[in-house]
């Protein structure tokens, strides 16, 4: 077990699976409970909600920090995403995190690595369709931290739904004895959804990525009033996609929240989520229409 370097700090550093998994059985043998935080670090306000709810509810929180080479694609940015893992412990020292789960690459997938878990029907919509690496790795990780950590509950943001909708399916398929508790999106308090990839956008990317939470807005007060035509509210979102500055689409969902279907019609509970290249960063978001 490394102790991280400064002795006032709390929370423990693991990296090896073995190490992680006795660790976690020693917790349940003292009837303690579980909860896991998956991520891939660059921790934010999004990130600490989630932490924040596992605090609440569970005996102990594990935090994984692992970015996942499995769910990247080729020219995806693995080697640059940030990993600023001092700045990370902080945050959690600070909150209360029991144990840091933080395995290398190595570690994960060894020479020789050859599983993978995949979920037919609602990966190739949305993010699936241009990133078709994703979520083959991402319930490939999560199943492999769920059979390390043995969490009774873990928690998923609302801001990557089709990414809950991937775990919830896979905890369903696969009988998993885990909880997953849906922790809804965090937003600055200019409207930008939190993401660690909102570190690459300059100034004036910035200025852009906001199109995205003030578009999905305009397209709910639409809805609102009255306008039921998903092709309509799909037009009024590309307009104003399009106009926004350095903006590329790729792509925009009006469809059912659970099998991503896309709707004719805005009836019954509808997801509307964007996903738009500004700059370096693509940048998701997404916002629920409730039944109307
Ligand atoms: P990531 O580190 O981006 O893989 O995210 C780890 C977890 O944090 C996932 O469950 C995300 O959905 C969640 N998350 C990331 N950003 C936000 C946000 N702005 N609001 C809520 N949850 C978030």
């Amino acid at each position: 077990m490394i102790e991280t370097k400064n002795s006032t700090r709390r929370v423990t550093m693991i990296s090896s699976i073995s190490e992680m998994k006795e660790v976690s059985q020693s917790i349940q043998k003292q009837n303690l409970t579980i909860g896991l935080v998956p991520t891939m670090g660059c921790l934010h306000e999004g990130h600490l909600s989630l932490i924040k709810r596992s605090l609440e509810s569970c005996d102990k929180t594990v935090v994984s920090i692992f970015v996942n080479p499995t769910q990247f694609g080729p020219n995806e940015d693995l080697d640059s995403y940030p990993r600023p893992l001092e700045s990370d412990i902080e945050k959690l020292d600070e909150m209360g995190v029991d144990i840091l789960f933080h395995p290398s690459k190595e570690e994960m997938y060894p020479t020789g690595y050859k599983t993978f878990v995949e979920i037919k029907n609602i990966t190739e919509q949305l993010c699936g369709k241009s990133r078709p690496d994703l979520f083959q790795g991402v319930a490939t990780i999560v199943l492999k931290l769920f059979n390390i950590i043995q969490p009774q509950n873990a928690f998923f943001g609302e801001k990557d739904w089709q990414q809950l909708a991937v775990i919830e399916n896979l905890v369903k398929d696969l009988n998993l004895d885990v909880a997953i508790i849906r922790v809804p999106l965090v937003r600055e308090s200019d409207g930008l959804a939190m993401s660690s990839r909102n570190r690459y956008l300059s100034v004036q990317e910035r200025q852009s990525a906001l199109s995205l939470s003030r578009t999905l807005q305009k397209a709910q007060d639409q809805i609102r009033q009255g306008i039921t035509s998903a092709k309509t509210i799909n037009n009024l979102i590309q307009k104003r996609l399009l106009e926004t500055e350095g903006a590329k689409i790729d792509y925009i969902s009006i469809c059912d929240p659970v099998n991503f279907k896309e709707k004719e019609q805005i009836r019954g509970r509808t997801l509307i989520a964007l996903a738009v290249k500004i700059g370096p960063s693509r940048l998701i978001d997404n916002c629920i229409i409730e039944e109307i």
